[in-house]
């Protein structure tokens, strides 16, 4: 039997008692099986949405068109979700709308992969129309009903599914597989902040030898040739480099597109639409991730003062894994150093600034900022001359 939280025990407690049948569904459930802890707990009703939202104090509409509300109980959000049937697909990702039905198992046949198609009763138990039991025990994932009419219903399955198998380790079912090989072109019709999102996912999964599933169905190619080319060509070393690093995405993608030029990179990020920061971060890695990181106070407080802190810390750890030659250790002994010391890195912790240097009469304009520049590498070279009195008269003599 499962551990379900007071929280979802009320819910559904308080749904049956005006009448409603209610489940929790999906993911928890499959989780709940595989003892794991679920990332939240959804439930599925017969409720319709209003009624819902009669019977709790805190709620609001998440998605109230597909039928989800949700209800917040001791500050954490349940997401209720009335069953529904979805009507006829247009363009391999949007039903053409939704209808809400009374019948538990006409909203599991709607979903995926028999895994989350499980719901689950405190008194009833399990009810699993579709032997998803079965195929959490030995690990498969298997679509619900015919796989291949299910990936033309919603491209974006195809990538769930490579998704889940690197999430849980599990293997594709043979039809599945085949049916994803065979529709893999419909992934261009997502579009590609969804693509982006399920990527990013796989990228931190924790069973990296099944990421390979990505381009080995060809679904990669349609999504980006060269991207599928090279990662097919460095296969093994991208799963080693994958498996020694940390379960962060910048770092993660940068290890991804470890072969690519910055510019290449860019672009490629660009038509994934990568926010600008990420974009940034990545590019920033990787046009370093080749270069000798400084083992020294002087030059290394000069690159972190350039890259910014977390831009190095990620380089060291990049080369541990990538270069293991590399004397990173060394490197991350002195990163230490200087913040335990507190070194000054940046022109805002300079004991001097723009102001005071006008004041001795440097003129404002270019010949300021390049004075400043100069004098925070004058503070590099050893922080003990980060003092005002020293740096003007540095200035002086600069002058
Ligand atoms: P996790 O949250 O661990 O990634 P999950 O199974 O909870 O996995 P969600 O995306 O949170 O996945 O979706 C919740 C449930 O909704 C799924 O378990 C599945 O039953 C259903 N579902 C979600 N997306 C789809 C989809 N594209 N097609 C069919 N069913 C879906
Ligand atoms: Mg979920």
């Amino acid at each position: 039997s499962v551990a379900l939280p007071q929280d979802v025990l009320y819910i559904i407690k308080t749904l049956n008692q005006a009448g409603h049948q209610a489940y929790i569904v999906g993911g928890c459930v499959r989780d709940t099986i595989l003892h794991t802890q679920p990332k939240d707990w959804d439930i599925t009703t017969s409720a319709k949405p209003e009624e819902t939202k009669k019977l709790f104090s805190h709620t609001f509409d998440t998605g109230i068109q597909h039928g989800t509300i949700t209800v917040v109980l001791n500050h954490t959000n349940y997401e209720v979700t009335t069953y529904r049937i979805e009507g006829e697909y247009e363009d391999c990702r949007h039903p053409s709308g939704v209808t809400f039905t009374n019948n538990l198992q006409e909203d599991l046949l709607r979903r995926d992969f028999t895994m989350n198609a499980i719901a689950y009763h405190p008194e009833e138990g399990y009810l699993d129309f579709f032997h998803g039991m079965e195929d959490i025990q030995s690990k498969t994932i298997r679509g619900v009903g015919a796989p291949a009419l299910r990936f033309q219903e919603d491209a974006l399955r195809m990538l769930r599914c490579v998704r889940f198998a690197a999430q849980l380790g599990f293997d594709v079912e043979e039809e599945t597989y085949q049916a994803l090989c065979e529709n893999r072109e419909l992934i261009k019709k997502i579009s590609v902040e969804r693509i982006h999102d399920e990527m990013d996912k796989l990228w931190l999964c924790h069973h990296e030898d099944k990421m390979p599933l990505l381009w080995q169905s060809g679904l990669l190619t349609e999504i980006d040739e060269q991207l599928a080319n090279r990662l097919m060509q460095r296969e093994h070393g991208l799963l080693e480099d994958l498996k020694k690093a940390p379960k962060e995405s910048v770092l993660r993608w940068t290890i991804v597109l470890q072969d690519y030029s910055p510019q290449e990179a860019k672009a490629f990020l660009k038509k994934l639409k990568f926010d600008n920061d990420s974009l940034k971060r990545i590019c920033i890695l990787l046009e370093n991730i080749n270069q000798a990181l400084p083992t020294l106070g002087y030059p290394l407080r000069g690159l972190i003062s350039k890259l910014g802190l977390e831009a190095v810390s990620q380089l060291i750890i990049l080369q541990e894994i990538l270069r293991p030659t590399a004397p990173s250790l060394q490197t991350a002994q002195c990163l230490d150093k200087i913040i335990a010391d507190g070194d000054c890195l940046t022109l805002k912790e300079l004991a001097v600034d723009g102001q005071m240097l006008m004041e001795i009469g440097v003129p404002k304009g270019k010949e300021l900022g390049k004075l400043l520049s100069l004098l925070l590498d004058f503070v590099h070279q050893n922080p003990e001359r980060n003092q005002k009195n020293i740096l003007l008269e540095k200035a002086r003599e600069f002058m």
